[in-house]
């Protein structure tokens, strides 16, 4: 707070937070806190973005005051005149920018969306076909610790040992042995292309509907860096914050015929009152994945993670599948000796916040695994260009050699030095100095 007063800009620009600070100093001191911590850091969790301002600024207004239970012209309050307006807005966008005849804009979270496509197709018991969560999948593709694995019957595939890709004989396979009412597409941790026409495929031949989460890479779809799923699924499932970069949130996009039952699993089945800030706030960030500099992001996020790939290789660092096609780098760290979660400690001590996970075929336990996943669509909001990723590569580099030996003084160093770069590039909502 007092650094962004102390500034010139700040003589004309209003005080941050003002309100908040003084009537809750102690939650604004973090809300503060979590903004210089974003300033400072390079921040490579792969889900994680920077939401422009506008987005921002749509999340944080009197919208959030109003109940609309229902969906535009049926809804079960009145006061609705904006409301509706502002959900068929979003409605629009969403179905013009990726394609598709439906778009419910309700769901909180990618989560319970998923949860909702359980409800409209399936009956308790039955069976869905999802990647495994350890082999890169969602838990919410039934997992076993998740309602989706508990209360349906949840079979898993994974990739091949020797490419790290999905082997879509191996799903044929089992799509054939289990007869699955539903089959989920996509994942957390897959860092090559997703073959939606060949899934599709294999949906047709067992008479499953076929759904493609894309979570992760909804921003690249938009962008027109990863093929898109539209002509070839039933339904197409995203949360809205990852690299479509809005705000929090998620979206239900189908064909017509299934447009009735995924918004009746939403509405009442599911969730009361709509969040309408994040509504609004969801119309913005896809307003903008609409224009050409959106286009321009989702490449450069690709090409940034390619190239952060090559001289992690070139380091020797071990890349599941060999690289990466899209945003996403799974990195097993078997080779450089250290597991996983102490090489994502270590990291995040130098600045550098990356999470441990899986990789396939993983010897370690899940909540000590072998591997970290890091992603490039934060830092290329904040303007890193693929000319900076030797600098991330030799960081993450010094910082896991550092790890290893407990070289606390290279960490620190480490952090310093981040911060310097970081500070050329600002990012919406982030205090500058
Ligand atoms: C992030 C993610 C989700 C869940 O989103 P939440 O908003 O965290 O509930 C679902 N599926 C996939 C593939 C994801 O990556």
């Amino acid at each position: 707070m007092t650094a962004s007063v102390s500034t010139a800009a700040s003589t004309v620009a209003p005080p941050r937070h003002s309100a908040l600070t003084a009537a809750d100093p102690e939650l604004a001191a973090l809300v503060a806190a979590e903004e210089r911590l974003q300033a400072d850091t390079l921040r490579l969790i792969p889900s994680e973005n920077y939401v422009s301002a506008a987005v921002l600024e749509a999340s944080g207004t009197v919208l959030q005051n109003k109940y609309s239970e229902g969906y535009p012209g049926k809804r079960y309050y009145e006061g609705q005149q904006v409301i509706d307006q502002v959900e068929a807005i979003t409605v629009e966008r969403a179905k013009a920018l990726f394609g598709m005849e439906h778009a419910n804009v309700q769901p909180y979270s990618g989560s319970p969306a998923n949860l909702a496509v359980y409800l409209a197709f399936l009956k308790p018991g039955d069976t869905v076909l999802g990647m495994s969560l350890p082999m890169g999948g969602h838990l919410t593709h039934g997992w076993g610790v998740s309602a989706t694995g508990t209360w349906f019957n949840g079979v898993q595939y994974g990739v091949r040992r020797d490419t790290g890709r999905v082997d879509l004989d191996e799903v044929r396979d089992l799509a054939l042995a289990e007869r699955p009412k539903l089959i989920f597409c996509g994942g957390t941790a897959v860092p090559r292309t997703i073959d939606f026409a060949g899934f599709a495929e294999i949906a047709r031949e067992v008479g499953a509907v076929l759904v493609a989460d894309i979570a992760h890479i909804a921003g690249l779809i938009a962008g027109g860096a990863h093929p898109s799923p539209a002509p070839h699924v039933d339904v197409v499932s995203t949360t809205t914050h990852k690299t479509l970069r809005g705000p929090r949130g998620a979206m239900l996009l189908s064909r017509a015929a299934h447009a009735r039952a995924l918004d009746r699993a939403v509405f009442p089945g599911l969730q009361g009152g709509p969040h309408n800030q994040t509504t609004a706030a969801i119309g913005v960030a896809l307003n903008e994945a609409a224009t050409p500099a959106f286009c321009s992001y989702a490449h450069t996020v690709v090409a940034n993670a390619r190239a952060l790939g090559e001289e992690l290789a070139a380091r020797g660092f071990d890349l599941v599948s060999g690289g990466t096609d899209n945003h996403l780098l799974l990195i097993d760290l078997t080779t450089k000796d250290i597991p996983g979660k102490v090489a994502a400690k270590a990291l995040d001590r130098a600045g550098i916040v990356v999470n441990h996970n899986t990789v396939p075929y993983d010897p370690r336990k899940p909540f000590d695994p072998s591997g970290i996943r890091i992603g490039t669509p934060a830092l290329t909001s904040r303007g890193l260009s693929t000319s900076d990723m030797a600098t991330v590569a030799t960081w993450i580099d010094r910082a896991v050699t550092a790890a290893r030996t407990a070289d606390e003084p290279t960490l620190t160093a480490i952090r310093a030095e981040v911060k310097e770069l970081m500070e050329a590039y600002p990012a919406p909502g982030l205090p500058v100095d």
